[in-house]
């Protein structure tokens, strides 16, 4: 039962597009057992992720279930859906963060983001030693042995070359697959009542309630003007924090796609791409932050590459993105 494998090792090294679609359609076939949401969270969890690689496309459990915890945080608690094919019964994982929710009398209507930095920690660890055990093995099993290498002793996952670059270029398009296969999964054992608007909560399940943290962070490296029309913000209402890619597409907050704009730029972009010019520009200023040392021991800036910046660039356009902005007049 490759369920219960600790390790395993990918049985081939090139996959091609076909082959990889074949997994899908398995993966999200009645053939494939999924008696809970398990394998929909790690495929959403492995594209949040896809940029938080090293340079041997290996990513950590600690980051691969930070994105896992906090989508199952905000799917149990805050939205109260039950994960498993089975009424009156709950998944491994809803009991654990039922339990927190209640050691801590923690209220349903906080997001993962609103919890303590040391509870988020206590959440990912939890959820991390149970269900890494069952999951990894579920979906290496199910796609053949051959999408990624995995080790449960060292928690580190490795993306198989070719699978990786399929995630690259079919990203947007896999997000709607695996998020609607959620959506009709979750619908399906749930009561009427809290499925409403269901496709919509699972597209924003991710997604944070305030990038403050980040404001502060990066307002302490601007200068004041708006990063896209070069006007100065004088009030803090009046500043966005913006998604250089959108969050639509990249889905998760890395602070070197993240600037401060005013809030006309922040509109008037919305869900669209910069100019080129300003993917320059953002190279410079990741480039800049990298010399504060506070910035420099973050794990996102740990992996960020000049490279991946320009690659998601593209791969963005590659997959729909070609609605191309700039602001109206530019100060220098
Ligand atoms: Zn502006």
């Amino acid at each position: 039962m490759s369920f219960k494998l600790q390790i395993g090792e990918m049985r081939t090294e090139y996959l091609t597009d076909k082959e990889i679609w074949g997994h899908f359609n398995y993966i999200f076939s009645s053939k494939s057992k999924n008696s809970t949401t398990y394998k929909y969270v790690l495929i959403k969890s492995m594209l949040e992720n896809l940029y938080n690689v090293n340079d041997s496309l290996e990513l950590s459990y600690d980051r691969l279930f930070s994105s896992f915890a906090k989508i199952y945080w905000n799917l149990v608690i805050h939205h109260q859906l039950n994960q498993i094919n089975m009424t009156g019964k709950k998944a491994e994982v809803q009991n654990i963060l039922l339990d927190i929710q209640s050691q801590f009398n923690i209220p349903s209507t906080l997001v993962f983001d609103k919890l303590s930095p040391e509870l988020q920690v206590e959440v990912i660890n939890k959820v991390k030693k149970k269900c890494k055990l069952n999951v990894m093995g579920a979906l290496y099993g199910d796609t053949d042995q051959t999408i990624y290498d995995f080790n449960n002793k060292t928690e580190m996952l490795r993306y198989n070359q070719t699978f990786y670059s399929f995630m690259q270029r079919f990203q947007r398009i896999l997000n709607y697959l695996t998020n609607y296969q959620l959506a009709v999964f979750l619908e399906k054992f749930n009561e009427k009542g809290n499925t409403t608007n269901l496709l919509m909560k699972v597209e924003n399940v991710s997604k944070r309630s305030s990038l403050d943290q980040f404001y502060f962070l990066l307002s302490s490296y601007y200068n004041g003007s708006c990063f896209y029309c070069g006007k100065s913000i004088k009030r803090k209402q009046l500043a966005h924090v913006d998604h250089f890619i959108p969050w639509s597409f990249v889905q998760t907050d890395q602070l070197w796609n993240l600037v401060i704009s005013c809030s006309t730029c922040n509109l008037a972009k919305n869900d669209k791409l910069a100019e080129q010019d300003f993917l320059s520009l953002l190279i410079d200023r990741n480039e800049e932050l990298l010399k504060e040392k506070k910035i420099l021991i973050r794990e996102d800036m740990k992996m960020y590459r000049e490279k991946k910046l320009v690659e998601l660039y593209t791969f963005s356009i590659d997959n729909g993105y070609t609605d191309f902005w700039r602001p109206k007049k530019r100060i220098i």
